[in-house]
């Protein structure tokens, strides 16, 4: 597997979780990852070295999204590990991943500094980051941004979050347009409910639930999802861009 050999790429919020998994799974395709992270470092150097020790490379970059000056912070970070480890700040892949969410929140009771933050940083910072990376994109690059399937089923709690959501996907669309003369695609990822590493996963009867909800019958694993952003990712996806992909196990089938 070295599809993405010579490659850099940017994965946000890639302490854990699907980021995590992404990371891990473009490095061993070759590219060069930023790890970016917010508050967990620990994390972010976890993810570090499981691509060290799988024989790739790999560097952490902290930026608190959502906040004046993250996505300054991001880019100076990216820059510098890019120049340092590669000899250029070229970017070629960029996975928005990085997101924040609440357990669910009704309707009426969803305050604005909460709206705010969801989508600071679900939406705003996706846009400022594309926005950023243009200038450091190669042709031909990639950039894939992390939905959810709450953009397809109605879930009242979450209304806020999957606002959000679809804020990114309209991000997808018409980006797509714009990048396709430069051989950039864009594409949105949607996850279903996916094994994060939250303990909440590690409650059999919870977890006996969710599972029931993807036609699959299971949780979905974060490598699950990593593999269709890899795809994405990979020279083999050129001819997809401003789509929407499901991977949420079958969970929109109904
Ligand atoms: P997660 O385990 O909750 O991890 C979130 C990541 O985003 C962490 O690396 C975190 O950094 C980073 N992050 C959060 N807030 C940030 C901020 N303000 N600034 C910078 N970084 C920030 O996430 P996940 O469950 O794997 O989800 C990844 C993506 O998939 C998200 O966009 C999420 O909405 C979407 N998704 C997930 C599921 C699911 O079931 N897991 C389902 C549908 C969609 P730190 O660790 O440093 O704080």
């Amino acid at each position: 597997m070295s599809k993405l050999a010579g490659k850099t790429a940017l994965v946000t919020g890639s302490s854990r979780g699907i980021g995590r998994a992404t990371a891990v799974r473009l490095a061993a395709e070759g590219a060069l990852v930023a790890v970016h992270y917010a508050e967990n470092a620990d994390g972010a150097e976890q993810t570090v070295k499981t691509i060290e020790s799988d024989g790739g490379a790999a560097f952490a970059v902290r930026a608190v999204l959502g906040t004046s000056g993250g996505v300054q912070d991001l880019f100076h970070g990216l820059e510098e590990g890019l120049k340092e480890r590669a000899g250029s700040a070229a970017l070629d892949v960029l996975v928005n991943n990085a997101g924040t969410a609440t357990m669910g929140t009704p309707f009426d009771q969803t305050s604005e500094e909460e709206l705010d933050q969801l989508f600071a940083v679900n939406a705003q910072a996706p846009f400022l980051i594309a926005q950023r990376a243009l200038a450091v994109m190669r042709d031909n690059g990639r950039i894939i941004n992390i939905s959810s399937g709450l953009t397809r089923v109605a879930t009242p709690d979450q209304t806020a979050y999957a606002m959000t959501k679809g804020a990114i996907e309209q991000l997808t669309l018409h980006l797509a347009k714009l990048l396709a003369p430069r051989g950039i695609t864009v594409n949105s990822v949607a996850p279903g409910i996916t094994d994060n590493g939250n303990p909440v996963f590690g409650i059999p009867e919870v977890a006996r639930q969710m599972a029931q909800l993807s036609a699959f019958k299971k949780v979905g694993d974060a490598a699950d999802v990593a593999s269709v952003i890899a795809f994405l990712a990979s020279p083999d996806g050129r001819w997809v861009t401003g789509s929407f992909v499901d991977a949420t196990g079958g969970t929109l089938l109904g």
